[in-house]
């Protein structure tokens, strides 16, 4: 269900110089090995014949080389002519032998049968290798020279292949060809939507508003985490308004050379106004407008993005508001950019594309259900409502997951069973049947997550499945708690009561084995993680309050690690007192609930044991059964 950018015919070709190098570099070879064809012909002959030839008298010239002995025959020798300067030129005919080694007694019997012979030391081959070896090497280099040198300098020109300088974008013409993506194929993000039909507006009727003085935008900022459809909605843009688009991504202008860069910008804005009216879309803006000044390891490259920022800025500067050119740009990191992209008259509009609710969800999930067979009474609203957080390329995968799940098991239509395995696929991972654990593991693995949904029932909200089939990278056993709702907030008591039933598997194994396994892990870095997190960003803890003790860095994409402020070392240890304390007291409530509990957690363990999977009326009837502590 992707839509990519192959779809799109593209007109521009680019020339291929490395191409041209190897020709030349195979060529050389070629010229070194050239000359082994034109040498005099020897030919080789086994030692004891050499010196039968001695002792006959045939031999007339002899030279001993280091590991070879060459000869001449005296009917050869007296067949070579003499050069202008009289001297004799060496026949064409030779031989060669390998003599035995440490052979003595051959001075003796060439001594004896008076054949004139001598010693040159082994030259290793052919003069043309030595010269070809002083001089291929050099050329070489004065050769990646040129080429680099050409890749800097070249400008715009289209017929020379050597354009490293032109802006590597595409070109695509809005109503050209069949495959186009509108704004019908970009759903649940509706408010995007109606910003950039504004845009489309100004291109279509520009008259409009210049007609008032009004100054169209010149910039438009796309922010939002990944998937959520801003390269789509960006193609859809290029696919409504009717002109040309032009797509490139901010990583595509940056080179290992300074100023490769600015000349990819000139020449993208040299591009544009020739097709103006005309949308330009930078995707990935963050690679070329990361904020400067930053100290980077390799200078160079610094430099050679500084430049091209300076290039970016300029150009919009340069180019009159109302010309007809929109430029597009999209990223998910907007805190790293330069202040300076985003002042007005630049990317002076920012629209967030955030991911969607349930009802955007839904209209997602109706677009890319649209091709599908779906079994007649499937509500895709219930899908919707059991993904919150997914944006909308995960709902794309999730759908196109429950349509290869039902192919493979040769249904007719997809089902909701085939969704509810593609949601746990993309949550958990595949399962992985091939993982075998011993008895043992498997009681471990059991009882762990019979105490997280046990501990989880009480204090964070019903639990959907638990099951023991391993799945995806490192989890042996899961328990599935997904959300009715979506959420926006999580009150501290939420907070806690996660952190508990992180800690429940955990607590669980300790209360009926005595003993931990290496199995709670990931449980414990989630826990620690969360509390950290309400200590240090949520002003959680009541010794410390509410001050941010932690840089907020990227909104948009999770997992990225914030870093500390600059505390002193008393708060420091605050905090992870705080922290430890926070965890200690959730270690402790689960405990304390899956002792109370203990009867109910032995028989649900039993149970999974047997049958791997405990999900619906059986499950609940278990968690029905929980006795707060
Ligand atoms: P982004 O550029 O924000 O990272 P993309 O635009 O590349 O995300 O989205 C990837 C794919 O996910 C799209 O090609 C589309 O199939 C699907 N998708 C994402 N958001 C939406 C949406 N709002 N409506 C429909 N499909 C979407
Ligand atoms: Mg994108
Ligand atoms: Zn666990």
């Amino acid at each position: 269900m992707q839509i990519e950018n192959d779809r799109y015919p593209n007109p521009q070709k680019q020339g291929n110089f490395g191409g041209c190098l190897l020709t030349i570099i195979i060529l050389f070879l070629f010229l070194g090995f050239f000359p082994l064809f034109n040498y005099p012909s020897k030919t080789e002959v086994p030692y004891s014949q050499f010196r039968n030839q001695v002792r006959e008298g045939k031999v007339g010239k002899v030279i001993v080389k280091e590991n070879k002995v060459e000869y001449f025959l005296k009917t050869d020798l007296n067949k070579a002519k003499k050069s202008k300067s009289g001297r004799l030129i060496p026949p064409e005919k030779s031989y060669v032998t390998v003599p035995l080694p440490k052979d003595q007694t051959l001075p003796q019997l060439l001594e004896d049968n008076k054949v004139e012979f001598g010693v040159r030391p082994d030259s290793g081959g052919n003069w043309i290798f030595t010269a070809l070896g002083w001089f291929i090497p050099p050329f070489l280099i004065f050769l990646i020279v040129i080429w680099f040198a050409n890749r800097v300098q070249s400008g715009g020109d289209a017929s020379n292949p050597l354009n490293a300088g032109k802006s590597k974008a595409r070109v695509y013409l809005g109503d050209a060809n069949g495959v186009k993506v509108t704004f019908a194929d970009v759903a649940g993000i509706d408010e995007a939507k109606a910003e950039l039909e504004e845009i489309i507006d100004f291109l279509k009727n520009p008259d409009r508003y210049t007609q008032l003085g009004a100054k169209i935008p010149k910039g438009v900022l796309l922010i939002g985490p990944p998937g959520t459809g801003k390269t789509l909605l960006a193609k859809a843009v290029a696919g409504e308004a009717g002109v040309p688009f032009i797509n490139v991504s901010g990583s595509e202008f940056m080179e290992m050379f300074v100023g490769v860069g600015a000349a990819r910008v000139r020449d993208l804005f040299n591009q544009a106004k020739q097709l103006s009216p005309c949308i330009v879309f930078i995707d990935e803006l963050d690679a070329l407008g990361k904020s400067r000044g930053g100290s980077g390891v390799f200078a160079s490259s610094n430099e050679e993005r500084e430049q091209t920022l300076d290039q970016m800025l300029t150009q919009m500067d340069g180019f009159e508001a109302n010309t007809g050119i929109i430029i597009i740009a999209a990223t998910n990191r907007p805190e790293i950019l330069d202040k300076a992209l985003l002042r007005p008259g630049r990317f002076d509009r920012q629209v967030v594309v955030d991911r969607p609710d349930k009802l955007g969800r839904l209209a997602i999930l109706k677009v890319h259900t649209q091709n599908i067979k779906l079994q007649a009474d499937i509500d895709l609203s219930i899908i919707a409502g059991r993904t919150p957080g997914f944006a909308g390329a995960d709902l794309a995968n999730l759908v196109n997951e429950a349509a290869l799940l039902a192919a493979r098991n040769h249904r007719e239509a997809v089902t909701i069973a085939d969704f509810n395995e593609a949601l746990e696929r993309v949550i958990a991972g595949l399962e992985k049947k091939s993982r075998v654990l011993n008895a043992v593991e498997k009681k471990i693995v059991a009882y762990h997550e019979c105490g997280h949904a046990i501990v989880g029932a009480l204090v964070s909200g019903q639990v959907e499945k638990i099951s023991i089939v391993p799945r995806g990278v490192g989890a042996l056993g899961y328990t599935l708690q997904l959300p009715e709702e979506d959420r926006f907030l999580m009150l501290e008591s939420e907070v806690r009561g996660r952190i508990t039933t992180l800690l429940g598997g955990r607590s669980a194994e300790e209360v009926v084995f005595g003993e931990v396994s290496t199995g709670a892990s990931d449980d414990i870095q989630k826990a620690t993680d969360l509390a950290e997190q309400a200590v240090t960003m949520y002003g959680m803890s009541q010794n410390l309050g509410p001050i941010a003790l932690e840089k907020a860095q990227s909104s948009f994409l999770d997992g990225s690690p914030n870093s500390r402020r600059s505390v002193s070392s008393v708060v420091a240890a605050a905090i992870d007192r705080e922290v430890r304390e926070m965890i200690e007291n959730a270690h402790h409530q689960a405990i304390l609930i899956l002792k109370t509990n203990r009867d109910l957690l032995e028989e649900m363990a039993q149970y999974l044991l047997e049958h791997e999977v405990l999900e619906g009326d059986v499950l609940y009837s278990f968690l029905n059964r929980v006795q707060a502590s």
